[in-house]
């Protein structure tokens, strides 16, 4: 018998089972729990798998795996990291809740990263998230992995962690992703700027790629660059108009400038490292302030956050803080452990939703861009 060709549950033929049934089912809550509700957030969208546990705005905990399995092939094999996502998933899922401390029957709701992401990986924490809120008849949220990002700004760790005010601006900067976006309310933004071609992150990690550094690449050039001149060697930035970003000619001329050096002295790479860490991360990342800076001052904005992996770089998070005391601005930079993919942050959107019970429908599918 073929297989069905039909992907979404909506277009499947009818076999009589009720999607939005499932849904309407769940038990009735008490007026607390829709205050401050108890939410289970799964990301998986794409090399780690993560589980986090919220009440309310306040995060009790955070599990995240990394999947070491995609160093030895320098980037992520998806096929790789769907299976690894398999293996991960109920572990992860049990020691965050464990580390919460609160029994599954607390959970009132399960919200996970829909998309985008990779396409298998996203198919595990989806199906994952579903049976598990139908075991417990609960609703799921589905959160757009972009948004969480920027709203991790929202996560609570304790009572006196500031929160952003809107309007406020943050820069999204990620493996996949370079954006400039205004808030003004928790799903409301405007995008001022972004990148025509890769995405900092990307750029970051294929300058890693070219010196032979491993994946990913970012943290490695921010240690090594701590040794290094930043002014050592000079790589233009694209003159594109607006508040937008291009990284891919940068990439290019730092290819060709290895190139070159390569060819008088094929140990110039080692010799140099440290040097060539430091100016290619002061070329992408003054770039990425020179742009926000630029947005900042248009709009009048007084806050201004940066999220997403690359705000894990120490020399992105001293240029935004100097830049908030130049401009007098009030400055958000995420902890290191909201930067890379967690759940927390999918947590804290998922939190957003639940107060506007925004549920999702069972027969939901996750979507890749
Ligand atoms: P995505 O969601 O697009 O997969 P993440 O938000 O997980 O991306 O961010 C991953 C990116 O962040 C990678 O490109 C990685 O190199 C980069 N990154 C992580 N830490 C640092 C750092 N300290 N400095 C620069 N880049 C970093
Ligand atoms: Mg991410």
């Amino acid at each position: 018998m073929p297989l069905p060709r039909y992907y979404n549950a909506k277009d499947a033929p009818d076999t009589g089972a009720s999607f939005v049934a499932i849904k309407a089912r769940g038990r009735a809550r008490t007026k607390e729990e829709m205050d401050i509700p108890t939410i289970l957030a799964i990301e998986s969208s794409c090399d780690d798998t993560s589980a986090a546990v919220l009440r309310g705005d306040r995060i009790l905990s955070n599990v995240i795996a990394s999947q070491k399995v995609h160093e030895q092939y320098g980037g992520v094999v998806p096929e790789l990291a769907s299976r690894a996502h398999q293996q991960n998933i109920v572990p992860v899922v049990d020691a965050a809740i464990r580390n919460a401390g609160i029994a599954k029957q607390q959970i009132n709701a399960v919200a996970f990263t829909r998309g985008p992401g990779l396409l298998g990986s996203l198919m595990v924490g989806v199906s994952f998230a579903k049976s598990f809120a139908q075991a417990l008849s609960i609703p799921i949220i589905e959160v757009n992995h972009l948004q969480a990002h920027v709203l991790s700004h929202f996560i609570k760790e304790n009572d006196l962690s500031p929160v952003p005010q809107f309007p406020f601006i943050c820069l999204l900067v990620s493996g996949g992703h370079t954006q400039i976006l205004l808030l003004r309310s928790h799903f409301e933004f405007e995008v001022l700027g972004q990148t025509i071609d890769d995405a900092a992150g990307e750029a970051i990690d294929k300058a890693a790629k070219i010196m032979d550094l491993g994946y990913p690449g970012g943290p490695v050039i921010d240690r090594l660059a701590k040794e290094g001149n930043p002014d050592a060697f000079h790589f233009a930035t694209p003159s594109i108009p607006g508040n937008d970003y291009s990284f891919s000619g940068i990439k290019t001329s730092f290819l060709y400038f290895l190139r070159d050096r390569l060819a008088e002295d094929p140990a110039f790479i080692e010799t140099h490292k440290s040097d060539l860490c430091a100016s290619i991360q002061q070329c992408i990342i003054g770039f990425l302030v020179k742009k926000l800076e630029k947005a900042v001052k248009e709009t009048g904005v007084r806050q201004v956050a940066i999220a997403g992996g690359v705000s894990a770089n120490s020399l992105l998070r001293s240029q935004v803080q100097l830049m908030g005391q130049r401009r007098r601005l009030q400055v958000f930079i995420p902890p290191f452990q909201f930067c890379t993919d967690n759940a927390a942050m999918v947590g804290i959107a998922g939190y957003f939703k639940y107060l506007r019970q925004d549920f999702a429908d069972i027969s939901l599918p996750p979507y890749a861009r």
